[in-house]
């Protein structure tokens, strides 16, 4: 080593030295964490966006809760904090129906709980005195996902606090769906202090099972009520539907379900004596590309076309000169009321089965497809309450999974089905949360929507056909 060479080194040494001891005593940068919003940032109003901004907040301002809540909204507020507070992961409702069930029992409901294995089911019945009133059914359950690392959520996910800086209102269920059964448990309320004699009957069923099995909740108090001749001809699924703005979704239905597994069977073999083997990769690779260019349907007026994809496809042993002896595909129908399960695992077999192939098929359980009863008020009259209270229009949709709908559909195939509830931006997630400003309005929505179906149903009653979805808004008080 030259003296120069030493000397440079000395002086790297020296700087690192420095730059270390700066660095430790150095203030922490101060560290931004973005608080999710339960809005998107393109569709709100600007109105709203100085309500709920996507806000960045620094570490310091995390825990900070209000202790503040707004007069207005206040009674929804509070039960969905009081229902927050309660941990009800699924299946176990801990208490959750009990606090709703000492609700509604002085509103002139007659409150049953139907425990069946570990899933509590609460169904409540306020019978209208008139012979031929039909029901009208308010559906949610009290279970929740699991909340994730809690130490990832700004504010706990059972606390039911509301951070100052936004006033959202954050905790597991707060959307999905303990924010939806507190807003239509005040509006309910309300309706009720106006209209003590109506002209439907109504009932409030509440399941802690609709996030886990679905075995033992809505499908089984169901065939319960059947049993008791008991029909639901109205069915108003709390289920968090709206995108940007409460109500601006209204759901009229879903599609079906179907999965399958289909195992092709070959011969293995060396690939360099492929004439001794079959190869159930090649041999199947026509009737599969049928299956993804049929055309399944057309779809209807509200669905749009039956969908087919593959979502796996495995085979070979790993090794590059074997032809293998199987190959496993899977796949899913999201189907329309146009075609029938049936009918399509005839037309896959019957495809299957053009090509030769020698193969197994499991067929998964189907959820079939439902849709409101056609021509019924209800859909209807939910668009126009979003409209009356919120003052822009909402619009039917039939997307998205699976919900306790299905159930309805299929025991009462004459129910008119809606599914009308908070936003989904923050379902499931870390962070779920609800703006106090959506509690109060869903609250108002549901309140006019009771209002609204009273009106129609007291023509009725005085033989005036239901024809024209206006009732007028001036008749509204
Ligand atoms: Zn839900």
């Amino acid at each position: 080593m030259t003296i120069q060479t030493a000397v440079a080194a000395y002086l790297l040494f020296l700087q690192l030295v420095l730059l270390s001891t700066i660095y430790a005593f150095a203030p922490t940068p101060s560290k931004n964490i973005i608080i999710a919003s339960c809005v998107s940032s393109k569709t709100i109003s600007s109105a709203q966006s100085q309500m709920l901004p996507i806000r960045t907040v620094s570490k310091t301002m995390v825990r900070s809760v209000s202790s503040h809540i707004p007069a207005s909204g206040e009674a929804v507020t509070k039960l969905a904090q009081q229902l927050i507070r309660i941990p009800s992961i699924t299946p176990d409702d801990n208490g959750c129906q009990n606090v709703i069930r000492q609700r509604l029992e002085p509103l002139g409901f007659q409150c049953e709980t139907m425990q069946y294995q570990d899933v509590t089911n609460l169904w409540c019945l306020r019978q209208s005195p008139l012979h031929s009133a039909p029901t009208v059914a308010y559906l949610g359950h009290t279970d929740v996902v699991p909340v994730g690392p809690p130490s990832s959520w700004t504010l706990p996910p059972f606390g039911g606090q509301i951070h100052d800086q936004n006033m959202l209102l954050y905790g597991r269920g707060a959307v999905d769906m303990k924010g939806g059964i507190a807003s239509f448990v005040v509006g309910l309320e309300r309706f009720l202090q106006d209209h003590d004699s109506l002209p439907y009957s109504l009932a409030v069923l509440l399941t802690s099972d609709e996030e886990g099995d679905a075995k033992y909740g809505t499908r089984v108090v169901f065939e319960e009520l059947q049993k008791r001749g008991i029909t639901i001809d109205m069915a108003i699924i709390g289920e968090p539907s709206s995108l940007h703005q409460v109500g601006d979704v209204v759901k009229v239905g879903r599609r079906g379900s179907l999965g399958g597994t289909l195992s092709i069977i070959g011969v293995q073999g060396h690939v360099a004596y492929s004439h001794l083997a079959r190869n159930p990769i090649h041999e199947s690779l026509g009737a599969l590309k049928d299956l993804v260019d049929e055309r399944w349907d057309d779809g209807t007026t509200d669905f749009p076309p039956t969908s087919f994809q593959i979502s796996n496809i495995q085979s070979g042993t790993g090794a590059l000169n074997v032809i293998p002896g199987f190959k496993t595909v899977q796949f899913n129908f999201r189907y329309s009321p146009a075609v029938t399960d049936t009918e399509l695992k005839r037309r896959v077999h019957g495809i299957l089965d053009k090509h030769g192939l020698q193969y197994t098929l499991e067929w998964g359980e189907t959820t079939v497809p439902f849709e409101s009863a056609p021509g019924g008020e209800l859909v209807e009259q939910a668009m126009a309450s979003v409209s009356d209270v919120m003052g822009y229009s909402s619009r039917p949709c039939t997307s998205g999974g699976t919900s306790d709908g299905r159930f309805v559909a299929a025991t009462f195939p004459h129910a008119q089905i809606v599914e009308l509830g908070h936003r989904n931006e923050t379902i499931h997630k870390i962070d779920e949360c609800v703006s106090l400003k959506d509690l109060k309005d869903l609250s108002l929505i549901y309140k006019r929507l009771l209002d609204r179906l009273r009106i129609v149903e007291e023509r009725k009653q005085d033989g005036q056909e239901y024809t024209d979805h206006h009732v007028s808004v001036a008749a509204l008080p």
